[in-house]
């Protein structure tokens, strides 16, 4: 888990700040936006990401070695076993010598099919090698995840509020001129809302204001992801192109960068990253 590959997973100085994540969604999506999630996702859980690598063998799942920023980080992430990234449940491991011994590599199971649109699931009747229909976290429905929901490009992931202050969130966000069609509540992690606005234009708009501290709930800064999906799923609206600030915005804006006090709410750009590891080769159990 460091960046020269002279030494086995198992022989690394960072060895207790590691742990394994599993998650099939994430097979699905390129390396860059991959890396994104992973530490949208655990910065979310107030965790911090100091390195990780994305490891994959044919027929069997991808996984990310992730190196967190201390022993008690990975410990907490280990208790909690399961981290939602991009909406998405994904499984924690530690990285154990024995277990990857003893586990032969297993496939995944194969996909049930895609459930018709508000079909009830029913997990009694699957066969024991079948997993359960997911649930889309953002929209409810049944049979997609969140990055093919018809509604991802109105999707946006709340941080920082509980599932008992939905209501106040919801209150919160009136007040910032966007409209919460829907308000959902993660039941894996520390609590964070799934949100869908009226459209695609107001999560833009919320993401700046959160960038800029304005997303307050209670005195406390809370932080706003735009959810990132399939380009090629049709949206439930046209995307709307990004308009020119109001003359009020910008008034606004001149006002507060003259305030005493400007909180600057931490939020992730697309991260770069350097490829001077190209070419070389993870070595992993
Ligand atoms: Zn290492
Ligand atoms: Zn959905």
């Amino acid at each position: 888990m460091v960046d020269v590959f002279d030494h086995s997973v198992f022989n690394c100085k960072f060895l207790e700040q590691g742990v394994v994540i599993k998650s099939p969604h994430l097979e699905t999506v390129e390396r860059l936006e991959r890396r994104y999630l992973l530490q949208t996702a655990l910065e979310a859980q107030g965790l911090q990401c100091e390195a990780c690598r994305w490891y994959k063998k044919e027929n069997t799942p991808g996984m990310f070695y992730a190196r967190l920023g201390s022993k008690e980080e990975a410990d907490e992430l280990l208790a909690a076993k399961e981290i939602l990234i991009g909406g998405e449940t994904a499984q924690v491991f530690a990285i154990s010598q024995k277990a990857s011994q003893k586990r032969q590599p297993k496939q995944w199971p194969k996909k049930r099919p895609k459930a018709k649109a508000k079909a009830e699931p029913s997990p009694n009747s699957l066969p024991n090698d079948e997993r359960p229909t997911k649930t889309c976290f953002l929209c409810g429905e049944v049979g997609h995840e969140v990055a093919s929901c018809p509604y991802w490009r109105q999707g946006v992931q709340i941080v920082g509020a509980t599932a008992s202050e939905e209501k106040d969130l919801e209150e919160c966000l009136r007040n910032l001129n966007v409209e919460p069609v829907s308000l959902r509540c993660s039941e894996v992690g520390k609590p964070q809302f799934a949100v869908r606005l009226g459209s695609a234009r107001q999560v833009r708009d919320l993401a700046k204001k959160s960038i800029n501290g304005q997303l307050r709930l209670l005195g406390r800064v809370l932080r706003a992801y735009p959810f990132r999906g399939d380009e090629s799923i049709s949206g439930a609206e046209p995307v709307a192109p990004a308009a020119p600030p109001s003359r009020a915005a910008k008034r606004d804006r001149a006002a507060e960068a003259k305030g005493p006090l400007t909180v600057q709410a931490s939020y992730p750009g697309t991260p770069q990253y350097t490829n001077r590891n190209t070419g070389t080769t993870l070595r992993a159990p």
